[in-house]
């Protein structure tokens, strides 16, 4: 394990790696692990079993980044160094964004919603969790217990474009950008929330709500951005929003030229999703007056989270340590590399 110091708090974008570990398939199939973290903030990926000369990796290989987590990295360190910087953003008025990107099977969901996989769900172990868990410790601390701050949460997808509430069955709903150019997803359910409890509820029922009805080989939950949001109402008025964003995995994107027509047209809105998305948090890090946000659905819902000056943004490249995985991994880091 790498020793960690405290995290930056005044970065506006932050962008770290995850590396998760070798499951017990790839052990058996005696798949190499090809993803050194030599570092904090470095990454590597080489040649199997080849004796790493880091020295000369560093040079030419090496991937930097805020924060690089290796396998012995837990979901609660993680988020020390990426959500939670964050939480505070929501309290003085501003938006925060969390996003985890990476392949099908890197560990987004894992990290976010917590492990899903047992029979018991694991929901009180994502950064959800965390994160609201957080946010009802601020809540009650001296410097914001009198500004009666409500708490209330929305889990929503969009999937090809379109986007379905979580938390009330799937409803399909729509997305309105009036005027005064405000985007509003009409109908979206929100649910107040009193304390941890109440939330881990709403996230194994609507994370439930998201892979219902799915086969393994037919995930749509790859195909789709889950969105979980913490709102902070003050006297109904919006005063601070957490949009933490499960994506769908990247290799989805590259679905288009798929002889399935549907899946053509996945893979086409996936790519232009996570395109716009880079540009987007590109946009808000240069301070740049145009956001390209009305490019996909994901960003336009997104779109008061990209703006102002209180705006702040994380992203996690999940990755997958593989060989087999090697070509996507490297689309990952390469996507992340930019982001900055
Ligand atoms: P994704 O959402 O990116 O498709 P998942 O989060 O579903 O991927 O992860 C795929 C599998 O790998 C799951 O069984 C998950 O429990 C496991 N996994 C992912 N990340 C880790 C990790 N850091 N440690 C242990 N297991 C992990
Ligand atoms: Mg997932």
């Amino acid at each position: 394990p790498i020793s960690m110091d405290d995290p930056i708090e005044e970065h506006r974008i932050c962008v770290c790696v995850r590396k998760r570990p070798l499951n017990k398939q790839e052990r058996l199939k005696k798949e190499c692990d090809v993803i050194t973290v030599p570092s904090k903030n470095v990454l590597l990926v080489h040649e199997p079993k080849l004796k790493v000369d880091l020295t000369k990796y560093l040079e030419n290989q090496a991937f930097k980044f805020d924060y690089s987590f290796d396998e012995t990295a837990s979901n609660e360190m993680v988020y020390r160094f990426t959500a939670r910087p964050l939480v505070q953003t929501i309290f003085e008025g501003g938006k925060a964004t969390c996003f985890a990107y990476g392949q099908t099977g890197s560990g987004k969901t894992h990290t976010m919603g917590g492990d899903f996989s047992g029979r018991a769900q694991n929901a009180s172990k994502g950064i959800y969790a965390f994160a609201s868990r957080d946010v009802f410790l601020l809540q009650g601390q001296p410097r914001y217990r009198n500004m009666s701050l409500e708490v209330y949460v929305t889990f929503f997808e969009i999937y090809n474009g379109k986007v379905f509430d979580l938390l009330n069955k799937k409803a399909k709903l729509r997305v309105l950008e009036d005027g005064k150019q405000q985007v509003q997803v009409v109908g979206l359910q929100e649910r107040q929330v009193g304390c941890a409890e109440d939330v881990i509820k709403m996230i194994e029922m609507g994370s439930a709500c998201r892979t219902s009805g799915q086969t393994f080989a037919n995930s749509s939950s790859s195909r789709s951005h889950a969105c979980f949001q913490i709102l902070l109402r003050r006297r109904g008025k919006l005063h601070g929003k957490f949009s933490l964003v499960d994506l769908a995995g990247n290799e989805r994107g590259a679905d288009t030229s798929s002889a399935d027509r549907q899946t053509r047209m996945e893979g086409a809105e996936i790519n232009k999703s996570l395109l716009a998305l880079k540009e987007c948090i590109r946009a808000l890090g240069q301070n740049k007056s145009h956001t390209p946000f009305r490019e996909s659905k994901l960003t336009q819902v997104l779109r008061d989270s990209f703006i102002g000056a209180n705006s702040r943004t994380c992203m996690i490249a999940m990755i997958s340590p593989g060989m087999s995985s090697c070509e996507y991994t490297l689309n990952t880091l390469r996507y992340a590399d930019r982001v900055k």
